[in-house]
């Protein structure tokens, strides 16, 4: 192999690497929101509508309030889902997918580069939290499941973001 193409390689594994497997910087996803902003076992919560388990967190705040990005990464998606509303979807550090519904209005295009605590959108009742007290629902899939659990194989797939949560608010 030519040598420069060698020096892109490892600069290319090296970005890799740093971006994708680099523990994350973990900010509060609604601004202004604490403990009282969302309930402590809602994660996984069953049953919960159509969705079976909850797969995520409900953060309550004012309709209107910036949601901003708990983590680095990179916009792969934005639109809207029957259930989720206007949703954006960032992939960031560790293959994971960071999923932000029931927004009001979306702030951020296509392959927007992120940093942790950026504005994305703001906090609304789109999809199916229509006629519901304004929150952010927030989830954490997993590109490569849990292995080491005895638990179900969806549930593999998904982060309890509430530990994460509290710690954000802890370090406040
Ligand atoms: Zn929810």
């Amino acid at each position: 192999m030519k040598w420069f193409l060698k020096i892109i390689l490892f600069f290319l594994i090296g970005l890799t690497l740093y971006y994708f497997l680099d523990p994350y910087e973990f900010r509060m996803p609604v601004k202004g929101a604490g403990k009282w902003s969302y309930n402590q076992h809602s994660f996984w919560a069953y049953p919960w509508g159509s969705s079976g388990h909850h797969k995520g967190v409900d953060i309550f705040q004012k309709k209107g309030t910036p949601v901003l990005s708990a983590t680095k990464g990179v916009v792969v998606y934005k639109g809207v889902l029957s259930k989720g509303g206007n949703v954006v979807l960032v992939f960031g550090p560790r293959l994971r997918l960071h999923y932000y519904a029931h927004l009001d209005t979306i702030q951020v295009g296509y392959f927007t580069f992120l940093s942790a605590g950026d504005q994305i959108g703001t906090v609304g009742t789109t999809g199916n939290a229509k006629g519901k007290p304004p929150h952010l629902h927030y989830s954490i899939t997993r590109l490569i499941p849990r292995l080491e659990t005895k638990e179900e194989w969806e549930k593999r797939f998904y982060d309890n973001p509430i530990p994460l949560l509290n710690e954000a608010v802890n370090y406040k």
